[in-house]
Protein backbone atom coordinates (compact mmCIF):
# COMPACT_ATOMS: atom_id res chain seq x y z
CA UNK A 1 0.00 0.00 0.00
CA UNK A 2 2.82 2.61 0.89
CA UNK A 3 2.83 2.78 -3.04
CA UNK A 4 3.44 6.06 -5.09
CA UNK A 5 0.25 7.48 -4.88
CA UNK A 6 0.00 6.87 -0.79
CA UNK A 7 3.52 8.50 -0.56
CA UNK A 8 1.49 11.77 -2.20
CA UNK A 9 -0.99 11.22 -0.23
CA UNK A 10 0.71 11.28 2.75
CA UNK A 11 2.57 14.50 2.48
CA UNK A 12 -0.33 16.44 1.06
CA UNK A 13 -1.93 15.46 4.31
CA UNK A 14 0.82 16.98 5.96
CA UNK A 15 0.84 19.80 4.05
CA UNK A 16 -2.66 20.12 4.81
CA UNK A 17 -2.68 19.79 8.16
CA UNK A 18 0.12 22.59 8.05
CA UNK A 19 -1.65 25.31 6.04
CA UNK A 20 -5.06 24.79 8.23
CA UNK A 21 -3.10 25.08 11.56
CA UNK A 22 -1.54 28.11 10.27
CA UNK A 23 -5.48 29.66 9.02
CA UNK A 24 -6.60 28.74 12.63
CA UNK A 25 -3.95 31.05 13.53
CA UNK A 26 -4.37 33.62 11.75
CA UNK A 27 -8.39 33.97 11.74
CA UNK A 28 -7.96 33.64 15.57
CA UNK A 29 -5.65 36.32 16.66
CA UNK A 30 -7.11 38.77 13.78
CA UNK A 31 -10.34 38.01 15.63
CA UNK A 32 -8.16 38.61 19.22
CA UNK A 33 -9.01 34.81 20.42
CA UNK A 34 -5.93 33.03 21.73
CA UNK A 35 -5.81 30.73 18.67
CA UNK A 36 -5.42 27.80 21.55
CA UNK A 37 -8.78 27.73 22.34
CA UNK A 38 -9.69 26.43 18.80
CA UNK A 39 -9.34 22.54 18.30
CA UNK A 40 -8.97 21.22 15.04
CA UNK A 41 -10.78 17.90 14.48
CA UNK A 42 -9.98 15.39 11.41
CA UNK A 43 -13.07 14.48 10.10
CA UNK A 44 -12.13 11.10 8.65
CA UNK A 45 -15.33 9.17 7.29
CA UNK A 46 -14.58 7.56 3.91
CA UNK A 47 -11.39 7.60 4.35
CA UNK A 48 -9.06 4.46 5.18
CA UNK A 49 -6.98 3.59 8.07
CA UNK A 50 -3.72 3.92 7.07
CA UNK A 51 -4.29 7.72 6.18
CA UNK A 52 -5.93 8.10 8.95
CA UNK A 53 -2.87 7.10 10.89
CA UNK A 54 -0.86 9.91 8.90
CA UNK A 55 -2.82 12.50 10.48
CA UNK A 56 -2.37 10.95 13.80
CA UNK A 57 1.21 11.26 13.66
CA UNK A 58 1.07 14.41 12.41
CA UNK A 59 -0.21 15.63 15.34
CA UNK A 60 -4.26 15.36 15.03
CA UNK A 61 -5.53 14.58 18.51
CA UNK A 62 -9.45 14.12 17.65
CA UNK A 63 -11.03 12.73 15.00
CA UNK A 64 -14.98 12.70 14.41
CA UNK A 65 -16.81 10.07 12.36
CA UNK A 66 -20.36 10.01 10.80
CA UNK A 67 -21.80 6.27 10.82
CA UNK A 68 -21.73 4.11 13.60
CA UNK A 69 -21.12 1.03 11.60
CA UNK A 70 -18.14 3.15 9.66
CA UNK A 71 -16.31 4.05 12.64
CA UNK A 72 -16.70 0.24 14.44
CA UNK A 73 -15.34 -1.36 11.60
CA UNK A 74 -12.48 0.76 10.96
CA UNK A 75 -11.81 1.37 15.24
CA UNK A 76 -9.11 -1.52 15.48
CA UNK A 77 -7.24 -0.58 12.46
CA UNK A 78 -6.55 3.05 14.41
CA UNK A 79 -3.63 4.28 16.67
CA UNK A 80 -6.14 6.12 18.46
CA UNK A 81 -3.26 6.29 21.71
CA UNK A 82 -4.01 9.84 23.19
CA UNK A 83 -6.67 10.70 20.52
CA UNK A 84 -10.45 10.95 21.38
CA UNK A 85 -13.01 10.33 18.39
CA UNK A 86 -16.51 12.09 18.28
CA UNK A 87 -19.32 11.06 16.84
CA UNK A 88 -20.62 13.79 14.15
CA UNK A 89 -23.29 12.36 12.03
CA UNK A 90 -27.24 11.69 12.91
CA UNK A 91 -27.51 9.01 15.00
CA UNK A 92 -30.67 7.42 15.51
CA UNK A 93 -31.26 5.11 18.72
CA UNK A 94 -31.23 1.82 17.62
CA UNK A 95 -27.04 2.74 17.37
CA UNK A 96 -27.29 3.76 20.66
CA UNK A 97 -26.44 1.27 22.17
CA UNK A 98 -22.95 0.00 20.00
CA UNK A 99 -21.39 3.45 19.97
CA UNK A 100 -21.78 4.65 23.73
CA UNK A 101 -18.35 4.63 25.83
CA UNK A 102 -16.67 3.95 21.64
CA UNK A 103 -16.46 7.51 21.64
CA UNK A 104 -15.74 10.52 24.04
CA UNK A 105 -18.43 12.73 22.80
CA UNK A 106 -21.34 12.72 20.58
CA UNK A 107 -21.81 16.01 18.60
CA UNK A 108 -25.30 15.85 16.91
CA UNK A 109 -28.21 15.15 19.70
CA UNK A 110 -30.92 16.46 18.31
CA UNK A 111 -34.24 15.31 20.58
CA UNK A 112 -35.23 14.59 23.79
CA UNK A 113 -35.84 10.37 22.43
CA UNK A 114 -31.83 10.10 21.42
CA UNK A 115 -30.80 11.51 24.64
CA UNK A 116 -32.95 9.01 26.86
CA UNK A 117 -31.32 6.16 24.86
CA UNK A 118 -27.49 7.79 25.30
CA UNK A 119 -29.09 8.25 29.19
CA UNK A 120 -30.40 4.47 29.61
CA UNK A 121 -27.31 2.82 27.73
CA UNK A 122 -24.26 4.97 29.77
CA UNK A 123 -25.54 4.29 32.82
CA UNK A 124 -26.20 0.62 32.09
CA UNK A 125 -22.13 0.96 31.63
CA UNK A 126 -21.90 2.81 34.49
CA UNK A 127 -21.02 6.22 32.20
CA UNK A 128 -22.01 9.39 31.68
CA UNK A 129 -21.31 10.52 27.93
CA UNK A 130 -20.22 14.10 27.01
CA UNK A 131 -22.98 15.19 24.72
CA UNK A 132 -22.96 18.48 21.98
CA UNK A 133 -26.71 19.53 21.08
CA UNK A 134 -26.84 20.13 17.53
CA UNK A 135 -29.08 23.22 15.98
CA UNK A 136 -30.41 23.30 12.72
CA UNK A 137 -29.70 27.33 12.81
CA UNK A 138 -30.60 27.86 9.20
CA UNK A 139 -34.02 26.31 10.05
CA UNK A 140 -33.93 24.18 7.14
CA UNK A 141 -36.05 21.36 6.49
CA UNK A 142 -33.91 19.10 5.19
CA UNK A 143 -31.49 18.99 8.16
CA UNK A 144 -31.23 17.06 10.75
CA UNK A 145 -30.30 19.36 14.04
CA UNK A 146 -32.73 20.63 16.37
CA UNK A 147 -35.09 23.78 16.11
CA UNK A 148 -33.73 26.56 17.89
CA UNK A 149 -36.99 27.60 19.40
CA UNK A 150 -37.07 23.94 21.01
CA UNK A 151 -33.42 24.45 22.90
CA UNK A 152 -33.84 25.56 25.75
CA UNK A 153 -36.30 22.92 26.28
CA UNK A 154 -34.30 20.16 25.48
CA UNK A 155 -31.59 21.32 27.66
CA UNK A 156 -33.84 21.57 30.44
CA UNK A 157 -35.30 18.15 29.81
CA UNK A 158 -32.19 16.82 29.72
CA UNK A 159 -30.59 18.16 32.34
CA UNK A 160 -32.49 15.71 34.77
CA UNK A 161 -31.25 12.72 33.12
CA UNK A 162 -28.61 10.18 34.41
CA UNK A 163 -25.65 9.67 32.32
CA UNK A 164 -25.58 12.61 29.84
CA UNK A 165 -23.65 16.02 29.77
CA UNK A 166 -24.50 18.53 27.53
CA UNK A 167 -21.10 20.32 26.86
CA UNK A 168 -21.55 22.57 24.62
CA UNK A 169 -23.71 22.90 21.20
CA UNK A 170 -22.95 21.97 17.06
CA UNK A 171 -23.88 23.17 13.98
CA UNK A 172 -23.89 22.84 10.16
CA UNK A 173 -24.75 26.51 8.66
CA UNK A 174 -26.87 26.64 5.44
CA UNK A 175 -24.56 25.61 1.90
CA UNK A 176 -24.00 29.67 1.35
CA UNK A 177 -21.36 31.34 -1.00
CA UNK A 178 -22.37 34.86 0.84
CA UNK A 179 -20.09 35.43 3.54
CA UNK A 180 -22.00 38.21 5.17
CA UNK A 181 -24.84 35.59 5.35
CA UNK A 182 -22.21 32.76 7.11
CA UNK A 183 -21.40 35.07 9.46
CA UNK A 184 -24.47 35.72 10.61
CA UNK A 185 -25.16 31.80 10.95
CA UNK A 186 -22.03 31.85 12.94
CA UNK A 187 -22.52 35.06 15.01
CA UNK A 188 -26.08 34.06 15.74
CA UNK A 189 -24.95 30.55 17.00
CA UNK A 190 -21.97 32.07 19.39
CA UNK A 191 -24.30 34.44 20.75
CA UNK A 192 -27.08 31.54 21.44
CA UNK A 193 -24.00 29.59 23.28
CA UNK A 194 -22.97 32.83 25.08
CA UNK A 195 -26.46 33.38 26.16
CA UNK A 196 -27.14 29.83 27.71
CA UNK A 197 -23.51 30.03 29.26
CA UNK A 198 -24.98 33.56 30.96
CA UNK A 199 -27.51 31.21 32.53
CA UNK A 200 -25.62 29.23 34.44
CA UNK A 201 -28.32 26.08 33.84
CA UNK A 202 -27.43 23.40 36.30
CA UNK A 203 -25.95 20.45 35.03
CA UNK A 204 -25.29 22.09 31.48
CA UNK A 205 -21.94 23.33 30.48
CA UNK A 206 -21.20 25.33 27.73
CA UNK A 207 -17.66 24.69 26.71
CA UNK A 208 -17.83 23.87 23.06
CA UNK A 209 -19.10 25.58 20.41
CA UNK A 210 -18.60 23.15 17.53
CA UNK A 211 -18.87 24.85 13.81
CA UNK A 212 -16.97 25.29 10.97
CA UNK A 213 -16.24 23.16 8.13
CA UNK A 214 -13.71 22.78 4.95
CA UNK A 215 -15.00 25.77 3.35
CA UNK A 216 -15.61 27.54 6.25
CA UNK A 217 -13.64 27.28 8.82
CA UNK A 218 -11.97 30.58 9.02
CA UNK A 219 -15.15 32.62 9.38
CA UNK A 220 -15.80 29.89 12.09
CA UNK A 221 -13.33 30.39 13.97
CA UNK A 222 -13.63 34.54 13.92
CA UNK A 223 -17.09 34.02 15.34
CA UNK A 224 -16.24 32.17 18.28
CA UNK A 225 -16.07 28.66 16.98
CA UNK A 226 -14.00 26.51 19.63
CA UNK A 227 -14.04 23.14 17.76
CA UNK A 228 -13.22 23.06 13.82
CA UNK A 229 -14.45 20.06 11.66
CA UNK A 230 -12.48 19.58 8.92
CA UNK A 231 -12.49 16.33 6.33
CA UNK A 232 -11.29 17.20 2.66
CA UNK A 233 -9.21 19.99 3.04
CA UNK A 234 -7.32 17.22 5.24
CA UNK A 235 -7.74 14.32 3.06
CA UNK A 236 -8.57 15.49 -0.11
CA UNK A 237 -12.26 15.38 -1.68
CA UNK A 238 -14.11 12.24 -0.53
CA UNK A 239 -14.81 9.06 -2.61
CA UNK A 240 -18.06 7.48 -1.91
C1 LIG B 1 -18.30 15.61 6.61
C2 LIG B 1 -18.53 16.50 7.77
C3 LIG B 1 -17.62 17.51 8.09
C4 LIG B 1 -16.38 17.82 7.28
O1 LIG B 1 -16.70 18.26 6.01
P1 LIG B 1 -15.57 18.86 5.03
O2 LIG B 1 -16.32 19.80 4.17
O3 LIG B 1 -15.02 17.70 4.28
O4 LIG B 1 -14.56 19.52 5.85
C5 LIG B 1 -17.87 18.27 9.24
N1 LIG B 1 -18.96 18.06 10.01
C6 LIG B 1 -19.86 17.10 9.72
C7 LIG B 1 -21.03 16.92 10.62
C8 LIG B 1 -19.67 16.30 8.60
O5 LIG B 1 -20.59 15.37 8.31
Amino acid sequence: MTDLSAEKRFSDIEHNLDAIREKIFKAATDAGRNPDEVRLMAVTKTVEPIFINHALKNGISLIGENKVQEFLSKKPYLDLEGCEAHLIGHLQTNKVKQIVSEVSMIESLDSLKLAREISKRSTEKGLVTPCLVEVNIGMEESKTGLELSALEELLCAVAELEGIRVEGLMTIPPICDDEKELNKYFSQMHKIFVDIKDKKLDNINMNVLSMGMSSDFEAAVRNGSTLVRVGSSIFGPRIY
